[in-house]
Parts: C-alpha cells; structure tokens; sequence
C-alpha cells in the first residue's frame, strides 16, 4: 500500500517536470503523456474505454479520440466526478 502510494507520487512529480498533460477532468497532471486523466478519473472509466482512448491518441486518429473523449466526460457526469478534485488529494 505505502509502496504503491510512493510510486504515484513519483509519476506525479516526474510528470511535473516533463511534457505535462493535465487530466481533462480536473486538471491534474497525468501519470503519462499517452493517458488523458489523472489515475483517479482514469480508473473509473471502463476498461474498452481506456483501451480507445490510448489506441485512438498513439495513432493520431483524433476523430476517435475527441469521440472517446466525450463518452469519458458523459461517465465522469454520470459518476458525479466531473471537475471535482479527488477528496484523497487534498
Ligand atoms: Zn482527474
């Protein structure tokens, strides 16, 4: 538990000084460029999702990603998760 805590906390500060994307829900930095959220919006997305989402970013296929995208921000409104930043982080 401890162990995995530190990791996240490493690729967030590792991502901080790098080529930065920010999660597209709440703005935090994600844990790597090719993931359009942080860990705790990522998690919540189904996992088909996850798998377009990095598919369609990593060949350019923007047309599907802006339409993964989208599907992403219905499940984080749905969820009730959209632009609230994780309790845990704070
Ligand atoms: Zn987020």
């Amino acid at each position: 538990m401890a162990s995995a805590r530190r990791a996240s906390l490493v690729m967030l500060v590792a991502n901080a000084e790098g080529s930065g994307r920010k999660c597209a829900c709440c703005g935090a930095p994600t844990p790597t460029p090719s993931m359009c959220a942080c860990w705790d919006h990522w998690m919540v997305l189904p996992e088909d999702l996850r798998s377009e989402l990095l598919r369609s970013y990593t060949r350019d296929e923007l047309a599907n990603y802006h339409r993964a995208l989208l599907d992403a921000v219905r499940i984080w409104q749905h969820l009730g998760v959209w632009r609230t930043v994780s309790k845990a982080r704070v």
